[in-house]
């Protein structure tokens, strides 16, 4: 590799002496320029900033010292070693020069020797520089950029992206399970893992990329010019290159695996802060989700973006769990069952999403509506395996995670709920709405609550919404279904040509409307929870809704999967659990 030469500045106001210095410089194998005073030096450290700089002391416009001051001001060069070279030889013009910030002297008449020697000893200190520059800058064991200097390196690609409105994203990176391999194999060999994570990552990138070591086992790359989804495809290569690590897998006998989030610069996003923070949320799905995977921000994002720093919830969840507050699954999906009988127990039960397990009951993804919708136009979709359309990366919490941690998260992603497991199997499920549900039930249960409750005649009604009396409401959806069904037998009488549509849009309505009926009605004729027990009650009279609909006696569970072969029954939901 070839040794880029060092770049001399010389500035002096004496033609002779500046031609005779350039020739001993240049046969000394520099690179030199020269300056005929202290503003024509300014222009060319600007221009291009030498290593060494070699300064008259007096030269007109701008001399040495002013040189030397203003040079040390300037925070976007390198370190440039400057010699002083002056005819006056007294201590009070040396302290001056080396106050001004100079680090050498050099008196006239100049002794080519001399003026050798001490370039290189400016060199010797300037290596030093660097070596201690590049120490501060780089992580020891990894060699990568510190979390500071990522930072530091990241402010340019950030401005870059800004000026010229390219695509700018951030992987957060964090292994999985590190602590066990430290735990089994010891520090050491969890040491060579990092570097050899380092290493994946390294030869995984380009050179504008910025890859830094943001904590122990966590590591941060910036990703210039790539969008979200092109740094979601170079997160699935890395994560493949880590778990094939030959390397590593000698070492561990086991392959490693980590977990990635993945954002890009959006309009709104404020710094390299804030991006990389997107990031880590992101991180913190694929870890709730099952690790060794990867999550995009915008997968987790509404169209109106995500809030952040939740008001804190205060006292309000002190001591409740998951458990307390989920609502209770009764039924769910097998991963081998197909979409068809999916979609059918989706408009049975109104549910716009559901668990779903493998064999032994453990939780391996998550159908909804949605997935089911955009397969509608595959011939014969109804057939298609539950786990070929499934979503993966499914958000879950152990069953006695305090509800906290499941409030301040839903605050911060747009997914509308998460899965409560109990060893690895789903039992519950909690969304904003059954948040928001065990909120106001609390509310009703707890007179003189130390918290802002608006009284029935504060919650305007002019809305049009339906009076939350649910005789009433009954009564109101009994009348609309009535209606319906007045419709639709006219129509029936008008249509002359095919009747399948008329038909199919009246009895889906006529249905959703039974539906709604059968919630209303039942919740009319079951008395209003009270104290602590609001939550539990509330799941109760959940599971009694469904059962009722599934058409088995409540706490008879078992029995749904005779009539619904793909559904599966977690634990707790049959008579021997209780
Ligand atoms: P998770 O999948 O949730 O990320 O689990 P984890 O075990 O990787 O996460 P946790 O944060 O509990 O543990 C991280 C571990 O990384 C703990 C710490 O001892 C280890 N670690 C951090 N820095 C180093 C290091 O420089 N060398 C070694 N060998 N281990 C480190
Ligand atoms: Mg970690
Ligand atoms: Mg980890």
């Amino acid at each position: 590799m070839s040794v880029k030469p060092t770049h001399i500045l010389i500035a002096d106001d004496d033609p002779a002496l500046l031609r005779l210095l350039r020739k001993w410089m240049e046969s000394s194998g520099f690179v030199v320029q020269c300056a005929a005073d202290g503003r024509q030096a300014v222009a060319a450290i600007e221009a291009n900033c030498p290593q060494i700089l070699i300064a008259d002391r007096d030269m007109p416009h701008m001399d040495g010292i002013e040189l030397c001051r203003w040079l040390r001001k300037q925070k976007q060069h390198g370190y440039v070693y400057t010699i002083v070279v002056t005819s006056h030889t007294s201590s009070d013009t040396m302290v001056e020069a080396f106050e001004a910030g100079a680090d050498d002297f050099l008196k006239k008449p100049v002794d080519k020797a001399e003026l050798v020697a001490r370039v290189q000893s400016g060199l010797r200190v300037l290596e030093l520089e660097k070596k201690l520059n590049v120490l501060a800058k780089t992580d020891s064991l990894t060699g990568l950029a510190t979390r500071r200097t990522f930072f530091e390196l990241a402010e340019r690609e950030w401005s870059r992206a800004c000026r010229h409105h390219i695509p700018l994203s951030a992987v957060m990176i964090d292994i999985d399970f590190f602590k066990r391999i430290n735990d089994t194999y010891g520090h050491r060999v969890g040491d060579q893992a990092l570097r050899a994570v380092a290493k994946v990552l390294q030869d995984s990138c380009r050179g504008s990329d910025v890859i830094g070591r943001y904590g122990g086992e966590e590591f941060c790359i910036l990703l210039p010019e790539t969008d979200e989804s092109h740094a979601i495809t170079w997160a699935e290569r890395v994560r493949e290159r880590l778990s094939r690590n030959t390397d590593v897998v000698a070492r561990l006998g086991t392959s490693l695996t980590a977990s990635f989030g993945v954002a890009q610069r959006l309009a709104d996003t404020a710094d390299p802060d804030a991006l990389v923070d997107l990031a880590d949320q992101a991180l913190l799905v694929a870890k709730r989700s099952g690790r060794d995977r990867i999550v995009g921000f915008q997968s987790l994002a509404a169209s109106t973006g995500v809030q952040s720093n939740p008001r804190a919830p205060g006292a309000i969840f002190d001591g409740l769990t998951a458990r307390q507050v989920m609502t209770t699954i009764i039924a769910g999906l097998n991963e081998d069952g197909n979409v068809g009988r999916a979609a059918r127990y989706f408009l049975r039960f109104r549910f716009n999403s559901a668990p779903v397990v493998d064999r032994d009951g453990k939780l391996v993804g998550i159908l909804s509506e949605r997935d089911v919708m955009a397969i509608m136009m595959w011939p014969k979709w109804w057939t298609t395996k539950i786990k070929d359309v499934m979503k993966r990366n499914v958000v879950c919490y152990e069953e006695t995670t305090p509800v906290v941690s499941i409030y301040e998260f839903l605050c911060r992603v747009s997914l509308r709920g998460v899965i409560v497991v109990k060893q690895g199997r789903p039992v519950g499920m909690i969304s904003r709405g059954s948040l928001l549900r065990w909120f106001t039930n609390l509310l009703a249960a707890t007179p003189g609550a130390r918290l802002e409750v608006p009284t029935s005649e504060q919650i305007p009604e002019e809305d049009g919404l339906p009076s939350p009396e649910p005789r009433e409401s009954a009564a109101m959806i009994a009348r609309a279904l009535a209606r319906e069904v007045a419709e639709l037998e006219s129509r029936i009488e008008r249509e002359s040509n095919d009747l399948v549509p008329a038909v199919v849009s009246g009895v889906s309505r006529i249905e959703e409307l039974l539906n709604d009926l059968l919630a209303f009605s039942r919740d009319a004729s079951v008395p209003r929870p009270s104290g602590t027990t609001a939550a539990s009650q509330l799941t109760e009279r959940t599971v009694g809704t469904l059962a009722n609909l599934l058409g088995i006696s409540h706490g008879d569970a078992n029995d749904a999967s005779h009539t619904l072969p793909a559904m599966w029954l977690p634990p707790g939901s049959s008579e021997q659990d209780r």
